[in-house]
């Protein structure tokens, strides 16, 4: 599935694509944690270190250079990293010109610990400076600890071609904004990853051309809030909002797909949802995360929204986009959360009936507006068991949202072979859910018209009805 934060991607590491396979002297490895913009981040990386002459591996103990690209949302998250960091270390015994460094968000808020107090790392380079690398790498070789934490107001990164890690050849990420400007009170986000900034909405355009023409069908426009990204072309005046950035891009192609996240619930507008309305490959899923169902908490988290505002958002989506598919994320047992506000929460996901639901309990994050405000004073069992109730009742919605879809048919577009058989194909509808069907003579990056015979938790099957004439 299209995650935000995909478990099955954690720790992730960069497999070149066969064009980029070439004789390089020197080799690099990197590690990914976190969400898609760190995963798309990486590919920035991969691309800087390329032009400066290293090749990637997949093989730790063959790196001239290893990097962990990290993620601090959550405590269970950096526990990861350290441990990664040490087993990284014993490589370096052996092999003592080996490099280590950290990037992401835990650079900032870790250096010290991770360049001087436990010795773990030779470089330390948060997400605005990845420019920096080459330079810190020289550093670093002639045996200085290279650092360089900076977060900027204008980077963007926009006139880098990412190299695609990974990649099925079909789908691909595009960041279209950097930081977050809200400071929901549990996010450590605006701390590590700085001010929101957007990118040129032309620098977006062409990477999206360029990734169409390389035979790529489906990108997923990307910020931690879309629906602010605001660009002005300083030669024109033209100011670029997210519903005409997703125009833009929806023209590119018929047979590109579009997709996008996070929306936060204050921002999506109508102009948005008429946008996606209108344009048949603009996909009608919407991740909209409303982290609790309690108007008091959502105060205290500083979301700036109120359940009901919530709820009026949800039933404007559905009145204007009524198969849309829509999303989460939910956070259980943040500061003072009674039994009364889980209750709440609960109800919340009984209204919305989310096909998918990305469920945490609350980490306290140093620095953020709650680790100094409020106590965290919800039992770490109670946090888990209102957890366990969030997750099962949101399986008993998505298990029947599957269900509903058994009899209907969807176009499908193919990402490649099922996991369990080369006979047959798997892909995404429109509203994201996984599809497998027989594979005939269909491939990878053809739509097919599929019609749903039956269903698992998390999979629709059925079989394709019609070939699509567009390919
Ligand atoms: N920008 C997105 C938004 O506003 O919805 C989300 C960004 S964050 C990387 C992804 C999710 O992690 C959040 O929606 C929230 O549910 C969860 N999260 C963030 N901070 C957390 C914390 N301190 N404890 C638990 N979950 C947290
Ligand atoms: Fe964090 Fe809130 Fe920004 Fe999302 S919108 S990244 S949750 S501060």
């Amino acid at each position: 599935m299209d995650k935000t934060h995909d478990e099955a991607r954690q720790g992730e590491a960069f497999a070149p694509a066969a064009s980029f396979v070439k004789k390089y002297d020197k080799h690099f490895y990197i590690e990914s944690y976190g969400c898609a913009m760190n995963f798309a981040d990486s590919e920035v990386v991969a691309s800087i270190l390329q032009a400066d002459g290293f090749g990637a591996t997949t093989d730790e103990n063959n790196a001239d250079l290893i990097l962990i690209n990290t993620c601090s949302i959550r405590e269970k998250a950096e526990e990861r990293v350290r441990k990664r960091l040490t087993e990284f270390r014993q490589i370096k015994r052996s092999n003592p010109g080996l490099i280590i460094g950290v990037l992401g968000c835990m650079a900032e808020r870790l250096k010290s610990a991770f360049l001087e107090e436990e010795k773990l790392v030779d470089l330390v380079v948060g997400p605005d400076a990845y420019r920096s690398l080459p330079s810190l790498i020289e550093e670093a070789n002639g045996g200085q600890k290279g650092v360089n934490v900076l977060l900027s107001r204008d980077e963007t990164y926009a006139d880098i071609s990412p190299i695609r890690l990974n990649s099925n050849g079909i789908n691909a990420f595009v960041s279209i904004m950097r930081g977050c400007n809200n400071m929901c009170s549990f996010c450590v986000v605006p701390f590590t990853r700085g001010r929101e900034r957007s990118r040129s909405a032309m620098s977006i355009v062409q990477e999206c051309e360029a990734l169409f023409n390389d035979g790529y069908r489906e990108v997923t426009l990307l910020g931690q809030n879309v629906d602010s990204y605001h660009w002005i072309n300083e030669e024109t005046n033209e100011a670029v909002t997210f519903a005409q950035l997703m125009e833009k891009v929806a023209l590119i192609s018929p047979l590109l797909r579009i997709r996008f996240s996070t929306s936060h619930p204050k921002d999506i507008t109508d102009d948005v949802l008429f946008t996606m309305k209108k344009y048949e490959n603009i996909c009608n899923y919407i991740h909209l995360p409303v982290q609790s169902g309690s108007s008091r908490v959502l105060q205290m988290m500083n979301r700036t929204y109120s359940r009901e505002w919530y709820v009026s958002k949800v039933d404007r989506i559905r009145e204007i986009i009524p198969d849309c598919g829509l999303s989460t994320d939910m956070i259980a047992g943040f500061c003072t959360e009674t039994e009364e506000d889980h209750q709440e929460s609960l109800s919340l996901m009984e209204y919305c009936k989310y096909d998918l639901a990305y469920l945490y309990f609350y980490s306290e994050r140093p620095g953020t507006l709650a680790a100094r405000r409020f106590e965290d004073d919800v039992p770490l069992d109670v946090k888990k068991r209102r957890l366990q109730e969030l997750v099962d009742l949101y399986r008993d919605h998505s298990l029947i949202s599957m269900q509903k879809d058994v009899g209907k048919t969807f176009k499908v577009l193919v990402e490649g072979f099922s996991k369990k058989s080369d006979n047959e194909l798997h892909g995404r509808a429109d509203n994201n859910k996984v599809v497998v069907f027989p594979k005939e003579n269909f491939k990878k990056g053809d739509y097919v018209m599929v019609k749903i015979t039956s269903c698992t938790a998390g999979t629709l099957l059925g079989k394709a009805i019609i070939e699509l004439d567009i390919k």
